[in-house]
């Protein structure tokens, strides 16, 4: 685990772990099945435009992200697969969408019309994907109110209705809702005047939970990332993402002294403690305060301490011979205390979270 110090901290992207997992999750489409890569939040902090391409490899045919601007930057890099922005969009952003043939989710009818209308402007056909709201209440069309909604479309001249699709409020632990807001997805296709293309219903969750077996598209995500769902921990998934630092300062302290701000943490007994160079400004989690472990020489040290913005420090009791430039791992890594969904229980935070706010301080290394 020893290396030459170069940084102060660094991302290893395993874009074989990525294929890997994204082959498992594959194993669980229907023959009409394909599959949309959620790569919104610069894919989950890991980096939109290498695992765009990787995903595009292994046969997404989707893109999704959360607004023109990620949509955007796919485009500036190069990226010509379709691309969908999943949450609603501002006027303002039209331009941006049509201007980078971004597809987009239309859950307003003010905002249909001023797309059509601009739409007409330039030429152009718009592509969009109409969100019904079967019980998440964020964005989309109520069921009831929907099919109307989608006439309406309809006769938009610049606008092509390529999709229809909806959201699980909590694919994986609630069947029962999930089983009636996928009734009322349904039960709206079956009375649309036509059936768009894509009909997608399911994050991976609900794909590995089984649920959305009649649509024909599914937005993966978290899962392709590696991160472990509860109640899916015999699916083999590999962390993608390993969050890195070295040990930079080695220090004694005496029982009874104390380390860091507000002085939460006291040594019970003369030990060796260390700092790394890393902090909340990094997206180490403050909530990890005392709580946190990091994998070091093949150790698991505990965080000691509060999170400062720029430093943690850690329990070296049980490192034998702890140097200056050993590498610690924050976050994934083979170590199963490392898994960010392990961290996240130490808090009660979320994966998602603990993903998409590493710090863009640490350099993406892509293997
Ligand atoms: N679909 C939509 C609309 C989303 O907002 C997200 C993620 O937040 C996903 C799919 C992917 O979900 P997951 O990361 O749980 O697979």
């Amino acid at each position: 685990l020893r290396r030459k110090i170069f940084e102060r901290s660094w991302v290893e992207i395993d874009l074989s772990a990525f294929r890997t997992n994204l082959n498992i999750l594959k194993s669980f489409l229907e023959p009409q099945q394909q599959f949309m890569m959620i790569v919104k939040a610069d894919a989950y902090g890991h980096g939109a435009r290498e695992i765009s391409k990787i995903a595009c490899e292994e046969g997404a045919v989707y893109l999704g992200v959360a607004n023109p601007e990620e949509g955007r930057l796919l485009r500036l890099q190069g990226c010509q697969a379709p691309v969908l922005i999943l949450s609603p969009c501002l006027k303002n952003e039209i331009n941006t969408i049509l201007d980078n043939d971004l597809a987009v989710n239309v859950s307003s009818l003010d905002f249909a019309r001023a797309l059509n209308k601009t739409a007409k402007t330039k030429n152009k056909q718009a592509v969009v994907h109409l969100k019904v709201d079967t019980g998440m209440h964020r964005s989309g069309i109520l069921d009831s109110e929907f099919i109307d909604f989608f006439n309406k479309i309809a006769k938009m001249d610049n606008l092509l209705i390529e999709g229809v699709f909806t959201h699980f409020a909590s694919a994986e632990n609630d069947p029962e809702f999930s089983k009636q807001q996928e009734e009322r997805f349904w039960n709206i296709i079956d009375n649309l005047p036509f059936t768009p293309t894509y009909l997608h219903i399911d994050n991976s969750n609900a794909l590995v939970n089984g649920l959305g077996k009649h649509s024909n598209l599914v937005r993966l995500g978290i899962m392709a990332y590696g991160i472990q769902v509860p109640g899916n921990k015999d699916i083999a998934l590999q962390p993608v993402m390993t969050f890195k630092t070295i040990l930079s300062q080695i220090k004694h302290i005496a029982k009874g002294e104390s380390v860091g701000y507000n002085r939460s943490w006291t040594a019970k007994k003369d030990c060796l403690y260390g700092i790394l160079p890393i902090g909340y400004a990094d997206g180490y989690d403050f909530m990890l305060s005392n709580c946190g472990v990091v994998f070091l020489d093949n150790k698991i040290c505990n965080v000691i301490g509060r999170i400062s913005m720029d430093m943690i420090c850690v329990d070296l009791s049980p490192i034998e011979h702890p140097a200056i430039g050993d590498v610690a791992i924050l976050l994934g890594g083979s170590a199963l205390e490392t898994r960010a969904e392990n961290l996240v229980s130490k808090y009660g935070g979320n994966s998602y979270e603990l993903l998409c706010q590493v710090g863009r301080r640490a350099k993406r290394y892509y293997f």
